[in-house]
């Protein structure tokens, strides 16, 4: 038989027949001896370490234990079936027990032997057991590879831990494995890279992580492999991004013209923020390279990110092109609308806005308008994507809160010119670097880190349902001050019936509390139809009732510089990205605004967290980085479809360091050689042609 390699499919390894390798497919998606050997261990047991029977107590998360087993009996009958033995060290004795497997242990067990065994230790009555404890002969630990004295633990599951591959039976794979293939395991990284970065080589690492010969050597391994993994994804999408650039030409906005200068000294109103500054210069250099710009802008709400498209389409029309900007809703839509006339004053250029519900006459003149190139400026919704639009010359588009619209959505705009328009999509939900970096990692990103001077930061305080009367109060004030207040409750996914009545028991209260006449309340929620909901959303922002309760989470970016209050029911619900956005729909106007965080008094410990992570910063990069520690990349939105949880063994939430460093050797690398032409360069060349670039704009959520 031919040569064992990375790529030979699992059944051919010693030990594992078809039945085996059918459960490892299926379970831990193994199909080849390279996937097997890509199942690191999740944890380490310190073999160096032993501990004495009267040591032992329940809080211990697991212990190790060198005794003899002195008997063992099956007891109990039918489902309390189970296997007792009786083990002992010169200090104590304690109780294994065994619920499954019964007769293979009674097979395989040596009554009267010395057992190394690892198990978590509980506690009955003062008396120490242990249950499905991990048992080795102690003669036989002395004949594993390198005399190792940390253990790897593997993830099992149930059907494969009764197939006997369990951690154990994993390990013994992963042995056979290394034994089989190890030697014959090539390079993967350039030699120079390798000296550059300081990492072992790909065989030391494998070898490393499943049988480290102590801490130093783990530590080494890890590194290498992580490095190695966030490597290889950075080199395909910074080469996405090198294709994409030289495949899409891109118009060349190379004169900042009349419009544009007009507007900057007669009509902005205030002094554009450092950061605004630098996004806007970054945008125009990237629209005067000859090359399509792909570019996110991130920056928290009110970081005036509408001032920054809008100076962007001023370019574009002074380079003879006309510009769109598209919203998720009609209300953001006429809010771009409204906010981007008034900055721009009628004379500038013409802007029209086109939603669903745009009336028939006035559409037929935009479309004639936007043909015969009259039209400047287009802001709308998802009407702006139908075929019936036709530009005459769009040269640049603009997306707001751009994961509300699907790829297919974001494709028609691109292919409403020959030459692609440059495309900027904003965000207000600030993501973690780390995960930017891998997610949008062949987009060009922007960040708005800075709110505008004078903009007084939101204060949030939290309080606990007796403090209710205290809030209320404070509600009274604001409101006889002329301001409104936003009352939020938690949308409970599994029950919108539980929504309602979480929000019915409240209304209940505020009635009380605001009666009419003095007090008028809008609702909003999940079960109104879009008419209704609009309707009163409407109400709210022309000031005619001075709080807004809802369920649903209010449209995101909705803008009422009047209401000053924000007040969050049953806050510990909410997800720490979701607090932020809803206290960004205050703090809009001039005035001190308040974010109230309002929970039961029993908070789980990462409840506690979020709340008080919120009290303590209005920084959305901050708060997003929490989040980040908080549940992993895996519960961040847009992660699911991006691939960065397929990782193997790199960790956004912990790896910065190693990413910032893959990545930027990549960018070095296609600086010095950027086709991979290079012979040193062979390896990374092999990767990147086997793979299909494609860009990632259907990544993003
Ligand atoms: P967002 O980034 O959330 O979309 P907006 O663009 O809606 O923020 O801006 C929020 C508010 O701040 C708007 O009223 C806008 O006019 C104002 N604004 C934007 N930039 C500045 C600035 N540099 N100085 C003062 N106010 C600004
Ligand atoms: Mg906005």
């Amino acid at each position: 038989m031919a040569e064992l390699s990375l790529i030979t499919p699992i059944e051919y390894l010693k030990g594992v027949g078809p039945q085996k390798a059918d459960l490892l497919k299926k379970e831990l998606m193994v199909f080849s001896i390279g996937d097997l050997l890509q199942c690191y261990p999740f944890r380490y047991i310190d073999r160096t370490k032993f501990h004495k029977v009267r040591e032992l107590h329940a809080d211990m998360i697991g212990a190790q234990v060198l005794g003899r087993l002195i008997s063992l009996q099956e007891v109990g009958e039918k489902r309390g079936r189970r296997l007792v033995g009786q083990f002992r060290d010169e200090t104590g004795m304690m109780e294994l027990v065994w619920f499954q497997s019964l007769t293979w242990l009674k097979k395989t067990l040596q009554v009267g032997s010395a057992y190394i065994i690892y198990g978590k230790p509980s506690e009955f009555n003062g008396n120490i057991s242990m249950t499905h404890p991990e048992m080795e002969l102690y003669q036989q630990q002395a004949k594993k590879i390198g005399n190792q004295t940390m253990q790897p633990v593997y993830s099992s599951t149930e059907k494969l831990k009764k197939a006997n591959l369990d951690s154990r039976g994993i390990q013994k794979l992963q042995e056979t494995a290394l034994m089989t293939v190890l030697k014959g395991v090539a390079e993967t990284l350039p030699a120079y890279l390798m000296e550059k970065h300081q990492l072992i080589s790909f065989q030391q690492a494998l070898l490393g992580i499943h049988f480290p010969q102590n801490e130093q050597i783990l530590k080494l391994a890890i590194r290498r492999l992580k490095f190695e993994e966030l490597f290889f994804i950075q080199l395909k999408l910074l080469r996405n991004k090198q294709l994409n650039t030289q495949k899409y030409k891109g118009h060349r906005f190379d004169q900042v013209g009349e419009k544009f200068n007009r507007f900057f000294t007669e009509r902005l109103p205030f002094p554009l923020t450092n950061a605004q500054k630098r996004v806007v210069k970054e945008i125009r250099l990237d629209c005067n390279t000859g090359a399509q710009m792909n570019r996110l802008v991130q920056g928290d709400v009110g970081s005036g990110k509408t001032v920054v498209a809008l100076m962007s389409m001023l370019l574009a029309i002074d380079n003879g092109f006309q510009a769109c900007m598209m919203a998720p809703t009609e209300i953001l839509a006429t809010q771009h609308y409204h906010g981007i006339t008034s900055l721009l004053g009628e004379d500038i250029c013409k802007v029209r806005l086109l939603t669903g519900s745009t009336p028939t006459k006035a559409r037929r003149i935009i479309h004639q308008e936007l043909e015969d190139g009259t039209l400047d400026i287009l802001i709308g919704t998802h009407a702006l994507i139908e075929d019936k639009v036709k530009f005459k010359n769009i040269g640049f588009v603009v997306i707001d809160e751009q994961h509300r619209f699907g790829v297919e959505q974001r494709a028609k705009l691109w292919r409403k010119n020959i030459i692609p328009p440059h495309m900027l999509v904003m965000t207000a939900t600030p993501i973690p670097r780390t995960l930017a970096m891998t997610m949008y990692g062949d987009l060009d990103i922007s960040i708005i880190d800075e709110l505008p001077a004078g903009r007084k930061p939101i204060k949030t305080v939290h309080f606990f349902e007796n403090q209710r009367l205290r809030v209320f109060g404070f509600m009274r004030e604001e409101i006889a001050k002329g301001r409104q207040v936003y009352i939020v409750y938690p949308l409970i996914k599994e029950s919108e019936k539980l929504d309602l009545l979480y929000l019915e028991a409240g209304l209940e209260g505020l009635m009380r509390e605001f009666p009419l006449p003095d007090y008028r309340i809008s609702i909003v929620h999940g079960k109104m139809p879009v008419k209704d909901k609009d309707f009163e959303m409407q109400r709210f922002i022309k000031g005619e009732t001075q709080i807004m309760v809802a369920t649903t989470v209010i449209e995101v970016g909705v803008n009422v510089p009047n209401a000053s209050v924000m007040v969050i029911e049953n806050s510990e619900r909410f997800g720490l990205s979701q607090l932020h956005q809803l206290r960004g729909r205050v703090g809009r106007g001039a005035e001190q605004s308040f974010c109230i965080l309002m929970s039961g008094d029993k908070l789980s410990k990462e409840g506690r967290t979020r709340l008080e992570t919120m009290v303590r910063t209005n920084d959305g990069f901050e708060i997003a980085e929490v989040d980040l520690q908080l549940r992993g990349p895996g519960d961040i939105s847009g992660t699911q479809q991006s691939g960065v949880l397929d990782m193997k063994i790199a960790d956004l939430a912990k790896d910065q360091a190693i990413l910032t460093e893959a990545r930027q050797s990549v960018i070095q690398l296609f600086q010095e050689d950027p086709e991979l032409g290079a012979p040193e360069n062979r390896l990374l060349l092999n990767y990147i042609q086997k793979g299909q670039p494609s860009i990632s704009w259907d990544k993003i959520s």
